[in-house]
């Protein structure tokens, strides 16, 4: 079974696709690593975010395998929304992530093109949601927690400024696939997104056995 989870900054898909994941015994991608760790591996090597061929070059050597804690920073998270625009640093990351969710017994995607670029023969498809001020919340909170210095506003700031960068992309926009069911988790704690998630996931999978 692949399941894919798609949505805006913060919407709490990565939280569902690791919940998801551990339930059914499935493998978890959070695909935005990726293109965090190409972002990092560009700004490591003293390069500017606008090098494109470096950009593309990194994406050829990512090894999700080698992954750090420093990868979820939020200024990491801003530069990957820049690189992830350029179509050879995604065409780089394209087989990496197919292979993943094809290696059995089968996977949770989560990202931004899973369910209309990466698996559109996913078997179930949800594109979650949030109101930018309940994203925001979540993500400060979450980065006070690790420690990270940053205030509520800028970061509601830097999230409608990164959906607009997702959506308007040329290449994979942040969109729906049109058979994706649409999970709103403004009003919803994780344990109720967890709960509608899964009942989602069953839904669409029961009627085939
Ligand atoms: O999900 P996360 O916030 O870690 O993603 C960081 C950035 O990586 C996103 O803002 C987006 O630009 C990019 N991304 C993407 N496609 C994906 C996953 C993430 O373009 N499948």
């Amino acid at each position: 079974m692949i399941i894919a989870i798609d949505g805006p900054a913060a919407s709490g898909k990565g939280t569902l696709g690791k919940r998801l994941a551990e339930h059914f015994g499935l493998s978890h991608l959070d695909t935005g690593l990726l293109y965090r760790a190409v972002a990092k591996a560009v700004l490591d090597a003293g390069r500017e975010l606008s090098d494109r061929d470096y950009a593309a070059q990194a994406a050829t050597r990512i090894d999700p395998k080698h992954f750090s804690a420093a990868l979820k920073s939020h200024a990491i998270g801003e530069a990957a929304s820049v690189v992830s625009a350029y179509p050879a640093v995604r065409d780089a990351l394209f087989k990496l992530q197919q292979d993943f969710a094809a290696t059995p017994p089968g996977a949770v995607l989560d990202g931004r093109d899973i369910g209309t670029v990466i698996c559109p023969q996913a078997d179930v498809k949800i594109f979650v949601t949030a109101s930018p001020e309940a994203r925001a919340r979540r993500r400060y909170l979450e980065l006070c927690g690790q420690g990270q210095d940053v205030t509520e506003t800028a970061i509601l700031d830097d999230i409608l400024r990164r959906d607009e960068r997702d959506r308007s992309r040329a290449v994979a926009p942040l969109i729906a696939a049109d058979d994706a069911t649409m999970l709103d988790t403004t009003h919803l704690d994780v344990e109720a997104a967890f709960a509608a998630a899964l009942k989602l996931v069953e839904q669409r999978v029961s009627p085939r056995g």
